[in-house]
């Protein structure tokens, strides 16, 4: 019973909950049943909510009552730790926040609850979101479910191994450069990064609050449409937060799964990341479902984007600027760790103490990084042109989408890399972002989902899917469609093809 509750898709698990098929409590039983099974491996829950099963009685309690409840009541839904809970302690994976508790929701989080989802616990992630592995987490990193031995993808890549692990069937993710999109990728996942603005960053740990958004991950389009839904619209604790009504991100899904064809759709294939560099396997994949959007209709448009080229450059000058400046808060006084050093000292020492103790060197390196760009000596040079390059970007797509409806590429350079293949040189752990920031540093929407494996480490390959700003529900259309046919032509939906018991060197 239990193995077939985890099989579930979030939509299919609302279905039996709504038919009272299924009990709420027996949903977050099978889920929590199988974290106590598999987490020890995959490590992608930093704490477990002692709450979930009594939550989840009281929503069975209601509905039993005749209570109307929401579409997804009773639901089990993972949260990334980037995220504040009141009922779970928040440290966005790092020592300077351990077992914090903080006093409010996330508006995310807010609302999640408010639709009667249940959190089944906070997932793991590079700390304060900075990285492509959450080898930079304070924890510890999570696994790749398809292979143990693999990254599952960074920062949210506790989020993506605990949906690929069947641990959840959704969960909550935040996406600077790539932090929902490249998890999804490397885990057979999908994952979207909403237009910027669309769903509140109030209660979000900020990183880089220009290029912060959160997001859904899951195993479906639609499962991602329907948590989209719940989390999007205005917020007025969110000052970048969009006025927008927004549609139905899951009729979207819904419509694109029944489309027959892609006929009329201008899909723009951008020359500057995808091909040479790219893993043999990635660039099949990638092939192959070129052709599949041309055997359906669509109309293949190649597009020259000059600027993505200075894309890692600026962006790795953005995010350390503003990382620097949110991260100040970080004092010894407000929040969590307090190191005194030893005799005593003034409250600079303390909070030297604090900082050199609470901070791993990833996210040192990046608040060096960042205040050298800032200083006054240097701000036009580097923080100054890195905004003008930003703005290039900005242009690039603009004239990309007077000639396509929607953008595409592989999701990232490689499949799951090997941990410490990329923690020698940090370079090239941010240039395996090439994929992804440029979506971040124009806020326009985008996600990842999963088409292929490759050949050569039976390890899931992904497409990325980018459209215009608010145009979100136009990648729920479409994914759903891609989705569809990639499932008649299997036999099978992606995530079937996932390893169900995680091992070590993959369990092929
Ligand atoms: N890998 C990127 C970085 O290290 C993405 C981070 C993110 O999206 N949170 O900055």
């Amino acid at each position: 019973m239990a193995s077939e509750i985890i099989d579930l898709t979030a939509a299919e698990l609302a279905t039996k909950l709504a038919a009272k098929e299924l009990s709420a409590e027996d949903a977050t039983k099978a889920h929590l049943d199988r974290i106590s099974e598999v987490d020890s491996d995959v490590r992608a829950f930093l704490a477990i909510n002692e709450h979930a099963l009594s939550t989840a009685r009281e929503i069975d309690a209601r509905r039993a009552s005749g209570e109307k409840l929401g579409e997804l009541a009773g639901v089990p839904l993972a949260v990334k730790d980037v995220l504040v809970t009141t009922d779970m302690p928040t440290t966005s994976g790092s020592k300077i926040l351990e077992g914090w508790m903080s006093p409010y929701d996330a508006t995310v989080v807010a609302r999640c609850r408010q639709a009667d989802l249940v959190p089944l616990g906070k997932t793991n992630m590079d700390e304060f979101a900075m990285g492509s592995s959450t080898e930079h987490s304070a924890y510890g990193p999570t696994r790749n479910p398809w292979n143990l031995d693999r990254i599952p993808g960074g920062s949210g890549g506790g989020s993506a191994a605990a949906v690929a692990a069947f641990e959840a069937p959704f969960a909550l993710g935040s996406d600077t450069g790539g932090s929902i999109r490249q998890p999804a990728h490397v885990t057979g996942t999908v994952g979207f990064k909403p237009t910027y603005g669309a769903v509140s960053r109030y209660g979000a740990i900020a990183l880089a609050s220009s290029l912060d958004q959160v997001g859904p991950c899951s195993r479906t389009v639609l499962d991602s449409a329907l948590l989209h839904d719940v989390i999007a619209g205005h917020d007025h604790h969110d000052s970048t937060s969009l006025t927008d009504q927004w549609p139905s991100m899951a009729a979207a899904a819904r419509e694109g799964a029944r489309a027959e064809n892609l006929k009329g759709l201008r899909v723009g294939v951008v020359k500057q990341i995808q091909g040479d560099g790219f893993q043999q396997g990635v660039r099949d994949g990638f092939a192959k479902t070129l052709e599949l959007l041309v055997a359906a209709g669509a109309e293949i448009v190649e597009i020259d984007a000059p600027h993505f080229e200075y894309a890692v450059a600026a962006y790795y000058l953005i995010l350390p600027a503003e990382a620097s400046s949110n991260l100040a808060k970080f004092d010894s006084v407000r929040f969590g760790l307090r190191v005194t050093p030893a005799g005593g000292g003034t409250v600079e020492d303390v909070m030297s103490a604090t900082r050199e103790a609470g901070f791993g060197p990833e996210v040192k390196r990046r608040i060096i990084l960042g205040t050298y760009a800032l200083s006054a000596g240097y701000y036009d040079a580097y923080y100054g042109s890195a905004q003008k390059v930003r703005t290039l970007i900005q242009r690039d797509f603009d004239a990309a989408f007077t000639q396509a409806d929607i953008l595409i590429s592989p999701t990232a350079p490689t499949t799951a890399f090997a941990f410490g293949e990329k923690t020698k040189d940090p370079l090239e752990m941010y240039l395996n972002d090439v994929t992804t920031i440029p979506a971040n540093l124009a806020g326009i929407p985008a996600m990842s989902i999963p088409v292929d494996v490759a050949a050569e480490d039976g390890l899931p390959v992904g497409l990325q899917l980018m459209a215009p700003a608010r145009a979100d529900d136009r990648l729920y259309r479409v994914s759903a469609t891609i989705e569809r046919m990639l499932e008649e032509a299997a036999g099978m939906p992606f995530y079937a093809r996932a390893p169900k018991t995680p091992a070590k060197g993959g369990a092929k």
